[in-house]
């Protein structure tokens, strides 16, 4: 029951209206690679840094649970870098700076062990390599989750298209969602994006919380109403993580189990913008996240007995 997770490992400098910070860990794949790891310790990690990626870094991941056996680590290279600044309202962001480097000619190898994968998390990465890896999957996953952004759909259109193809669940959110389709309401665009390909698409709206649609049917979660969102960075990814940790530990690809896991996406994600970059995700404990998921469940359960 292992769960593979591809995506960025990075450097970030981030900009919020509580302070600046230089160059921390970040990466799409950092993020939901840790969230996961609460859930299952079968996360296989694939991506690629340079050499001035410390080394303490990756034994944490290992010491997360995450087998990093897929992690090339190339010399002479640069660690892919993203600038981003919040605006006050902290629910958007501009983009100060992508530095591709070391993802320019990053070949993404599948070892052997990771061979038997059944869940595939396709966190924010160039489409083409997202794609690629679905390929290099000698038996296709039971379940293939895929994160993207506007970055990818403003430069790399037709491969962001015959990836989308290619997936189960895509998350996007909302603005993302809007730009994928044109259309301003969000039930619109998920039906359009529906027929890009996907079974299943999560729409997620920052602080108001995440919408699961299959052509069917529509799930709605809240977000916690926090009193101090400090960094917004990776609750993206860290949602995704814990859903697909969720899915991976539980092996139950049904709309019901999907509607738990965004509350566990959705949980871990209110850890995630506590602090700045990683720091609140690690060393999380199981009464802690219990505890959270439990806010969840008091935040949106009522009784009404209809007559
Ligand atoms: P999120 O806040 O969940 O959208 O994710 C932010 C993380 O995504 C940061 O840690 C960045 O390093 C990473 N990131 C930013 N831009 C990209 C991109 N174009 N492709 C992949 N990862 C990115």
């Amino acid at each position: 029951m292992s769960l593979v997770v591809v995506g960025t490992v990075a450097f970030d400098a981030i900009q919020t209206p509580f302070g600046k910070t230089d160059k921390i860990i970040g990466g799409a794949a950092t993020y939901s690679g840790t969230a996961a790891s609460y859930f299952t310790k079968n996360v296989k990690l694939v991506s690629v840094v340079g050499d001035d990626f410390p080394p303490a870094m990756i034994d944490q991941f290992r010491k997360s649970g995450m087998s990093t056996e897929g992690l090339q680590v190339k010399h002479g290279a640069k660690t892919f870098f993203w600038s981003g600044r919040y605006h006050e309202d902290m629910n958007t962001r501009d983009t100060l700076d992508t530095q591709l480097n070391v993802l320019l000619d990053f070949d993404p190898v599948i070892p052997d062990s990771y061979q038997d994968c059944e869940f595939l998390m396709l966190s924010n990465l160039m489409p083409q390599l997202q794609k690629k890896v679905i390929e290099r999957m000698r038996t296709r996953p039971k379940l293939v989750v895929m994160d993207t952004m506007n970055f990818w759909m403003e430069t790399q259109w037709d491969a962001l298209m015959e990836t989308i193809q290619l997936v189960d669940v895509l998350t996007v959110n909302d603005s993302e969602a809007r730009l994928l389709t044109k259309e301003y309401s969000l039930v619109k665009a998920a039906q359009k994006i529906l027929q890009m390909g996907p079974r299943y698409l999560i729409i997620k709206k920052g602080e108001h919380g995440a919408l699961l649609f299959n052509k069917e049917q529509v799930f709605f979660a809240p977000a916690l109403p926090l009193e101090d969102v400090f960094d917004p960075t990776g609750a993206g990814d860290t949602f995704a993580g814990g859903f697909i940790g969720h899915i991976a530990q539980t092996r139950d690809i049904s709309f019901d189990n999907m509607k738990r896991a965004i509350i566990f996406g959705s949980a871990m994600a209110s850890f995630c913008v506590e602090k700045f970059g990683l720091e609140r995700m690690i060393g999380l404990t199981q009464a802690e996240i219990d505890e959270r998921v439990q806010q969840f469940i008091d935040l949106v359960q009522f009784d009404i007995e209809l007559v």
